[in-house]
This record gives C-alpha cells, structure tokens and sequence, in this order.
C-alpha cells in the first residue's frame, strides 16, 4: 500500500518570508503534501490578521496541489492528529531555536507519537525572523524582498 506522506509545517508566519517559503519547497522534497498551518491566538490579534495572512500565503500557492494552507488555534500537536500527518516540519535557524524546538518536539512526540522533522535554515536566510521584518516595516523601511 501506498501512504501519503504528509508534513505539516506550523507557524505563525506573521508575515510569511522567504525564509518560511524556503522550508517549504524543501519540505516538498521530502513529502507528498506539506500543510502550511498559520496558527493563531484567539486572545492575541497579531500583527496581521490570520485571514489576511491565510489568503496571502494560499495565493502563494495557488498552483501548487501538493500545498495546503490552513488556519488553526490551540496547540499544534491536536491539529497535527487531527490531521493524520506523517511528521511536522520546523525550520531551525539558532542554538536558540533549536533548545526551543527540542522541547517542542519532545512534547509532541509524548502526546501524539508524531516525529518532528527539522530543516536546518539556508545560511543566507537564517537570519531573517518575522518579528526582525515586524520591526523594520514599524519603522518604515521596505521589507518586500524578504516576502516571497
Ligand atoms: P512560530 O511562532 O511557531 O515560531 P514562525 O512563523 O516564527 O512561527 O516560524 C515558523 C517556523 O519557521 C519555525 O520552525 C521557525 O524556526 C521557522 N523559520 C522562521 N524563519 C525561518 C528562516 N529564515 N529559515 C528557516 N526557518 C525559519
């Protein structure tokens, strides 16, 4: 028999980046579908809005069948199973993310038996957060070459 195997990369992609989208197509490299989740806080606005960021990153890839964008709340290891994916996808860029990736991944794997997958950055991307490109839009610089 044949199983799909199928990613869900998480997020918050607040805004989505080149770097998020770098994780993506690499993703596809390893799976059938990847699931794009931009997930989100009921208490907590954010910086755009959930639906504002789901349209934009699901025209992104409007003609991409092997991508799925979907919104969630609540905690990321739930949506995963509720989902039957084979293995969530994180990018890790820093010591810093990977301590807290470790974690997160440990967690999940206890609570769902579902494995994490970490892609290390690309090095010219590895410095680019969303909170960094938050930050420069606030104080008015252009931020449009980090957007895929
Ligand atoms: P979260 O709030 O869950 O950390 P983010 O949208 O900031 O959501 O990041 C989603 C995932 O993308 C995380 O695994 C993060 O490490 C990864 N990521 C973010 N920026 C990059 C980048 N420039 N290169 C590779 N992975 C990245």
């Amino acid at each position: 028999m044949n199983v799909k195997r199928l990613a869900l990369f998480p997020g918050s992609f607040d805004p989505f980046t080149i770097g998020h989208a770098d994780i993506v197509k690499r993703a596809l490299g390893l799976f059938d579908e990847v699931i794009i989740g931009v997930g989100y806080n009921e208490q907590k606005s954010g910086w755009m809005p959930v639906d504002e960021r789901l349209a934009v990153i699901s025209r992104l890839y409007a003609d991409e069948p092997r991508v799925k964008v979907v919104s969630y709340t609540g905690l990321t290891a739930d949506f995963a199973k509720e989902n039957g994916v084979t293995a969530i996808v994180r990018g890790v860029r820093t010591m810093a993310d990977y301590d807290y990736e470790m974690q997160m991944a440990d967690v999940n794997r206890q609570l769902t038996g579902i494995e994490t997958v970490f892609l290390p950055a690309s090095p010219q991307l590895a410095s680019l957060s969303s909170s960094l490109l938050r930050e420069l839009s606030h104080f008015g610089h252009d931020i449009s070459v980090f957007l895929p």
